[in-house]
């Protein structure tokens, strides 16, 4: 049995995730299996810890290792697993010397039942200041590729346990960025995703501050053979001009932004420690519209966050409208312990889970809304898989017909199951 990589979370997860392929086969590991975890909900820890528990009890003889952020941010949880070999960082995973040093560890001591602390690799990520990026051909099985320019945050929103997982934010150089595209199209790729923790403070770091719009113009300036490029999710109230000139005159830059949100009520925002008010959303969702007609939105809003009345929460339900939202991640709120948000007067259990499901239900009448408006349309789509792909504002679509993973074809929407529209 090789290395076998299973990932929770993020597109940044399912970047790292072939990195770390290729440094445990480079180091000859055999009988592996990485469990690469996200620290965002209490939820995805908890399908972490069952999930390891689950792999040793279908395969005994594998070593278990395990990575991402909860990982970093509570190591000794995971340690504590009679099952887990090791525990490494979010920034010793991606160190080829990580795996090789494994490979020795596992050798010299065969037996399993390692002390806590000597399963443990986990460094200060706050100490991390630089992003170097591992070139990769692709990622296994996936028709689109995804690029990470950028990692960790500095921003504190008061529920987010992510900066304490990913460390501040650092991105990778352009000219590195620009090849890694470039490497990925000649490999085949017709489509390319930019993704980070928060993308749109990349460059900040970086010597002259390129911003993340001027990024955009140098991978579409330099390489012209790439048909699709997307953007993961930004930050809307930080999207820089050069930005919105490609959002507006880019017809290589896909017509869909996914939005960090959060909240539709300017208090509860102010208690996130966000950076806009509801006001800026509905204006950047309306002066885009204006600059690219047929753009849509998706974005990530937090149903119940603490102290939010009924009231509040309207205020989120008509956000939807307000935005025109047709792709919702709707979370409920779930304390991170060590976040400030955790200290605040909670919203009862139950309340959260209505408001979270009255939040879905909302999102899909509007994502219906959508698919209803693409019947009768013709659309670029790229090919998944045999009979699934994605148009260029990220509809999922059923093709009647079998074509070839990878590739893009313009096809008639010819109706819709409820959720995804079919095409021939
Ligand atoms: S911007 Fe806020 S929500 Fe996003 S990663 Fe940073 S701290 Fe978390």
């Amino acid at each position: 049995m090789t290395v076998e990589l299973v990932t929770f979370g993020c597109r940044l997860n399912t970047y790292e995730s072939e990195v770390m392929r290729r440094h445990a086969a480079a180091a000859g590991l055999e009988g592996v299996v990485v469990v690469n975890t996200c620290a965002v909900t209490a939820e995805a820890v908890r399908q972490a810890r069952q999930t390891i528990r689950r792999l040793k009890r279908e395969r005994p003889q594998a070593r278990i290792v395990v990575t991402g952020c909860a990982a970093q941010t509570e190591p000794a949880t995971f340690a504590a697993m009679p099952e887990v070999d090791r525990v490494l960082g979010n920034a010793e995973k991606l160190e080829g010397s990580s795996w090789t040093d494994l490979r020795a560890a596992l050798a010299a001591a065969p037996s399993f039942g390692l002390e806590a602390e000597e399963k443990v690799v986990v460094n200060d990520i706050m100490a991390v200041k630089e992003t170097a990026l591992h070139l990769i051909d692709g990622i296994e099985g996936r028709a689109r590729a995804f690029v990470q320019v950028q990692n960790g945050c500095n921003h504190r929103c008061t529920f987010c346990i992510i900066p304490y997982g990913r460390g501040n934010s650092r991105s990778a150089p352009m000219g590195a960025v620009v090849a890694q595209v470039r490497r990925l199209v000649e490999a085949g790729y017709r489509e390319v995703v930019l993704t980070g923790v928060d993308i749109t403070s990349y460059g900040a770091d970086l010597p002259g501050a390129p911003t993340l719009g001027k990024l955009v113009k140098q991978i579409l300036k330099h390489v012209p053979e790439l048909p699709r490029l997307r953007l993961s999710s930004i930050d809307s109230v930080e999207a820089d001009r050069d930005l919105v000139d490609c959002i507006a005159g880019e017809s290589r830059l896909m017509p869909h932004l996914h939005l960090s949100l959060q909240a539709g009520d300017d208090l509860i925002l102010k208690r996130m420690k966000r950076r806009h008010l509801r006001a800026d959303a509905i204006r950047f969702c309306a002066e885009m519209r204006r600059l690219r007609p047929d753009i849509v939105f998706g974005a990530d809003i937090i149903a119940g966050f603490p102290t939010e009345t009924e009231e509040m929460f309207a205020r989120s339900l008509d956000l939807v409208d307000e935005c025109g939202l047709t792709q919702l991640h709707v979370f409920p709120f779930s304390p991170r312990p060590g976040t400030p948000a955790a200290r605040m007067p909670q919203v009862p259990r139950p309340v959260v889970k209505e408001r979270a499901r009255r939040l879905r239900e909302k999102g899909d009448a509007a994502f219906r809304r959508h698919l209803d408006a693409e019947v009768g349309q013709r659309r670029s789509i790229l090919v998944e898989s045999d009979g699934a792909g994605r148009t260029e504002h990220f509809t999922p679509v059923k093709i009647g017909r079998p074509m070839e993973p990878g590739a893009i074809a313009t096809l008639a929407v010819t109706g819709h199951d409820g959720e995804r529209l079919l095409a021939a």
